[in-house]
């Protein structure tokens, strides 16, 4: 995909004013409150860290992946699961680096959440082999690019009836299938997938198989998606692929049971891109508005550009107290994994996906309109804000799978008093 730089027009005071460092510092102020002193002198220090190692290497025309090295040498590819010498880890840490690096970057974010995070989680979680091991520890050195393949042509929402195929062999599986909108894919060394054997029984069944770049059958090619053209999403053709037992993850059933386990995490870490996007927008257009003049005057003097900043901060606050609390919540579900837990945290994380991810959406939308023409060029993030915006909806499942996660444990809190 072809990306160029267009020219500056962005007055060069508010340039130096709306910078990433500055952003940070209004961003830390909102935060303070909200968060522990362990939690803030984390995110101090990761937002130093990326100031200092990252920005500087990032080129807004290039693709993200070369940065994922730079994030693995500071141990910043996740921080859900304590990975070496890491004093903070955790859900809530995860959601504050989702947040700090899409403040940067958020195309680089959505990159490592899908390599850094959910490509790794499942390895976290039920990886024992010497090789899983060793994939792990390459992903999370940013070195080497994970994805994940559940989406089918025909299976999309309801992933479960997917038709990827598994046949069993006495020392290995093979696995054949399409799978489409895989992040990453494109650019991966690794791929977790899933298939069953009996497209009849997808629950008793199913597999979840590590893929390797090299192993025969597999191949990969790039959709064309254009609002994040520095991330590759694409297709991922698997024709009898083979997979030893190292790589197999999650055997018969145990897939189908990984699956669903994992996507609390995956819906949490969006809602801290999502709070970031939020964040992003709203701390921009705070800065500009507070800097660029019309009609000799500060245009944040102006009631009717302040007031819709400051009722889309008071939501945002809310909805990062929401945020936040998802990853206390995500603590509870690993310590009481009993099902009834499980649905209620399932449907407690996907309520809370709804309200962030359409928040960031209309953060972006509103924060561009907010300070106009230059808003929509490269001199500013905010462009890149709304196109990322609205993928955060659809990825780790739409609004309305979402929606239906939440009534369906609604119903059965109505149980209670039939
Ligand atoms: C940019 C991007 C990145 C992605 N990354 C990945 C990835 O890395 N790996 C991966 O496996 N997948 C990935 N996906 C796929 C994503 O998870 C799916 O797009 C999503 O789950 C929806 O599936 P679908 O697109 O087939 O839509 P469909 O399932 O066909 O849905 C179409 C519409 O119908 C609605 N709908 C469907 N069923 C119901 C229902 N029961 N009740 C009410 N409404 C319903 C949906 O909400 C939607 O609005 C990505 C998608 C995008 C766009």
């Amino acid at each position: 995909m072809e990306y160029f730089k267009g020219l500056e027009i962005l007055d060069k005071e508010i340039k130096e004013k709306v910078k990433t460092e500055h952003v940070y510092k209004v961003f830390n102020q909102f935060m303070r409150p909200l968060i522990t002193n362990e939690e803030f002198a984390f995110l101090e220090n990761l937002e130093k860290y990326l100031l200092e190692e990252v920005e500087p290497k990032i080129n807004f025309a290039k693709s993200v992946y070369e940065l994922l090295p730079l994030l693995g040498k500071g141990n910043y590819m996740q921080r859900l699961n304590k990975h070496g010498d890491m004093k903070y880890y955790g859900m809530r840490y995860e959601l504050l680096l989702a947040m700090a690096i899409t403040i940067l970057d958020p195309e680089l974010d959505l990159a490592r959440v899908v390599s850094g995070l959910i490509f790794t989680n499942p390895l976290f979680l039920h990886g024992k082999t010497n090789r899983l091991n060793t994939i792990l520890e390459e992903v999370l050195s940013g070195e080497k690019i994970g994805c994940i393949c559940i989406t089918e042509r025909t299976q999309g929402s309801d992933a479960v009836n997917m038709k990827t195929l598994i046949e069993e062999h006495e020392d290995y599986v093979t696995i054949t299938g399409e799978k489409i909108f895989t992040t990453n894919g494109p650019k991966a060394d690794y791929f977790i997938a899933y298939g069953v054997s009996d497209i009849e029984d997808p629950r008793g069944t199913m597999y979840q198989v590590v893929i390797e770049r090299e192993f025969e059958g597999l191949k990969t090619s790039r959709l064309g998606i254009h609002s994040v053209p520095r991330v590759d999403i694409g297709q991922t053709m698997m024709n009898s692929v083979k997979i030893p037992k190292e790589n197999i993850l999650g055997g018969k059933g145990q897939g189908y049971k990984n699956l669903f386990s994992g996507l609390v995490a995956e819906r949490d870490t969006i809602i801290g891109s999502s709070l970031g996007i939020s964040w992003l927008s709203l701390i921009t257009a705070l800065i500009y508005t507070n800097n660029r003049k019309q009609f000799n005057k500060k245009v944040y003097k102006f009631q009717a550009v302040s007031f819709p900043i400051a009722t889309l901060a008071s939501e945002l606050v809310a909805a990062t107290v929401l945020g936040l609390r998802t990853g206390s919540e995500y603590r509870k579900f690993l310590e009481h994994p009993e099902f009834k837990f499980i649905r209620y945290n399932a449907a407690f994380s996907s309520g809370a996906k709804i309200v962030c991810s359409r928040l960031a959406h209309r953060c972006a939308y509103e924060s561009q309109h907010i300070c106009g023409g230059v808003a929509f060029t490269d001199n500013l993030k905010l462009e890149k804000a709304v196109q990322i915006s609205k993928l955060q909806e659809v990825i780790g499942g739409t609004r309305n799978i979402q929606t239906l996660l939440v009534s369906s444990v609604i119903k059965n809190i109505l149980k209670q008093i039939e």
